[in-house]
């Protein structure tokens, strides 16, 4: 049987590892280990399938923090194995519906796992920009970085000045707009300037099996300032989520996943004028 959790290693002790899951697209989900010299930070939990805490273990015995990038099902599910996790409150409610053991059974993601799911209680501790995280040799910083989800937080290391951004900055962000819980298009371009100045090394994303170069934040800037509604490609690869009255079109660059210079997010074209901030939405 294939290993349920597999570690790419990083460089200055950071642990990528490939979480269980039918995530869509190449990359797959990811969480991330960062250890110090006196404690380790631990960014997202999966989809909360098998023993993930046990494999944690194998790979540092130093007293573990552990927080989310942001409430999604794929990143906030496994959770329940640790006492405690730091989350933005303002992620609390999609946590909620996306991480319930319900919704998990319900999900594609977890076909064929549904006898390793776990569940439980866990206490959440919230999150907020500027908080820090004291590992020893290193902190760890957390920043607001709203679009994707409202609750969407990046880290920046101190050590390898990389910056942890989850779902929000990466290769295809998906901006379904405030309708359904993440932010308008000039909120996320603000996160992305808010990125930008902070003149990070290089990019880790939930999604990406690589360390992505930080003028990746410019890319995703020049696409939000240059979009057009009216150019948004149907339908969209490797996205299969129905979501009733939502219509996801992408504008992206690129051909498809396979092609690196891919790039760009998707937008629900029901709702442009929420997601523009043109109106209450
Ligand atoms: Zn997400």
């Amino acid at each position: 049987m294939e290993p349920l959790f597999e570690t790419l290693l990083f460089d200055h002790k950071i642990y990528h590892t490939k979480m269980p899951g039918h995530t869509p697209g190449p990359g797959r989900v990811f969480s991330t280990l960062i250890v110090g010299s006196e404690k380790a930070l631990l960014i997202d939990t999966g989809y909360g399938i098998g023993d993930y805490k046990g494999y944690l273990e194998k790979l540092t015995d130093k007293p573990l923090i552990v927080v989310n990038s942001h409430g999604h099902i794929d990143h906030a599910s496994g959770n329940c194995q640790f006492k405690e996790v730091w989350l933005s409150p303002l992620d609390y409610k999609v946590a909620d519906i996306h991480t319930s053991l319900e919704n998990r059974q319900r999900s594609k993601d977890l076909e064929g796992y549904e006898d390793l799911l776990i569940d439980g209680t866990y206490q959440r501790i919230p999150l907020h920009e500027g908080q820090v995280f004291d590992l020893g040799d290193r902190t760890i910083t957390a920043y607001a970085c709203p679009g994707h989800t409202e609750g969407s937080m990046m880290f920046l290391d101190s050590l390898s000045n990389y910056l942890f951004t989850g779902d929000n900055i990466t290769r295809r962000v998906v901006l379904l707009g405030p309708v359904i819980g993440g932010t308008t298009l000039p909120e996320f371009y603000e996160a992305l300037v808010k990125a930008e100045s902070l003149n990070c090394a290089g990019i880790i994303a939930a999604h990406v099996p690589y360390i992505m170069e930080p003028s990746w934040i410019q890319k995703v800037k020049g696409i939000v300032e240059g979009f057009d509604p009216t150019k948004g490609k149907s339908p969209v690869i490797n996205f299969n989520f129905q979501i009733p009255g939502v219509k996801p079109m992408e504008y992206t660059v690129g051909k498809d996943f396979d092609d690196p210079n891919y790039c760009g997010f998707v937008f629900d074209a029901n709702h442009i004028d929420e997601f523009l901030g043109k109106k209450e939405g």
